[in-house]
């Protein structure tokens, strides 16, 4: 019993139900768990608004585990911008992110001298990254071969080190296999488990919309933490292959706008106020100005006053032009949209 006291091991947490699921019947075995959360320029908020982070914290209290969060940025956009073994539906490249997941963790692993790793797989839960040979691949290329654990699906996998050599009973893991959540939602249910993010919800690199933002960035090749930030708010246009506007819905996309703005880019909005904010980035000519001035207007409240002003300030200097743009078609605004 002290023996098994002992042992520690690190999981992935994603913030959604599995995870926390396979930490709690690690837990359950006495072996001391740390918490590993990474945190990727392309996590996104669950439908009940909190963020990623804060619904770990909670998992992590409730539980009683210790969790570090690890924030990836132009390192992991590298690794989606070429993935190794392609994408999914949309611009997610699962297999790659599972194994460079699941690398980090193992440096944990030695970090903390822990004896394995375990993860919240559930085999043939996703159609690509969990199926058997991939798993199996997943595991080899993370270099955890034998280290790695998936307590919600080990009976239909190998036994692993830790099993074989009694740090885990066997017997109290589970054999889930498929695309239902019942069983998990079930377990929730017993274990009184009420903060974990939707299936669906976490990563926005499996969004459609987001993905056609991100693919237009990568054929510019642009890939800085910034622009990826940008693509989470606004309306985002192409006027030039070197050149980008992207347009404020609202007043909480204007103040990120205003806080994402660089040096080299110039920011719009009407005269009379109640405009968008918006950032023009991009190699910059009269003739883009003007584009991006009539687009700023046209989702402006002055958008019928052909004569409205818009005011466009260089960021670096702080030089303010006036500009009185001609009136924009709406095809033309959906021709330059990008999503
Ligand atoms: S959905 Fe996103 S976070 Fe999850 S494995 Fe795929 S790319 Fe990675």
């Amino acid at each position: 019993m002290e023996k098994l006291k002992r042992i520690k091991a690190i999981g992935l947490i994603s913030g959604g139900l599995d995870s926390v699921l396979a930490a709690k019947l690690i837990m359950d075995q006495g072996v001391e768990v740390t918490g590993i959360h990474l945190i990727t320029p392309f996590s996104s908020r669950s439908s009940k608004g909190a963020d990623e982070e804060t619904i770990v914290q909670k998992q992590a209290e409730s539980l009683g585990f210790q969790y570090y969060p690890l924030y990836l940025g132009e390192e992991y956009i590298d690794l989606v911008k070429n993935p190794k073994w392609g994408y999914g539906s949309c611009m997610n490249p699962c297999i790659d992110c599972h194994i460079f997941f699941l690398q980090k963790a193992a440096e944990l692993m030695k970090e903390e001298k822990a004896q394995f790793v375990f993860t919240g797989d559930v085999l043939e839960q996703r159609p690509m990254s969990q199926k058997r040979t991939m798993l199996q691949m997943i595991e080899k290329r993370s270099g955890l071969e034998g280290l790695l654990l998936r307590p919600l699906t080990a009976l239909r996998l190998d036994p692993t080190t830790p099993e074989k050599m009694g740090m885990v009973d066997r017997t109290l893991l589970l054999g889930i296999a498929g695309r239902s959540r019942k069983i998990q939602f079930d377990l929730a249910a017993r274990y009184g488990i009420r903060d974990f993010q939707t299936p669906a919800g976490g990563c926005l690199l499996a969004e459609p919309g987001f993905s056609a933002r991100l693919k237009d960035l990568f054929d510019h090749d642009i890939s800085d933490v910034n622009s990826v930030e940008t693509l989470k708010i606004g309306r985002h246009f192409r006027l030039e292959p070197e050149v980008k506007l992207i347009v404020g819905r609202n007043e909480r996309d204007n103040m990120i706008l205003a806080h994402l703005a660089q040096d080299a880019d110039i920011l719009l909005e009407t005269e009379e106020g109640s405009s968008p904010l918006c950032i023009l980035r991009g190699v910059i000519s009269e003739k883009t100005l003007d584009t991006a001035a009539a687009i700023t207007r046209r989702y402006s409240k002055g958008r019928n006053n052909p004569k409205g002003v818009v005011l466009a300030r260089h960021c670096d200097s702080g030089e303010i032009i006036r500009l009185v743009p001609e009136t924009i078609s709406e095809s033309v605004i959906e021709i330059l949209r990008i999503a």
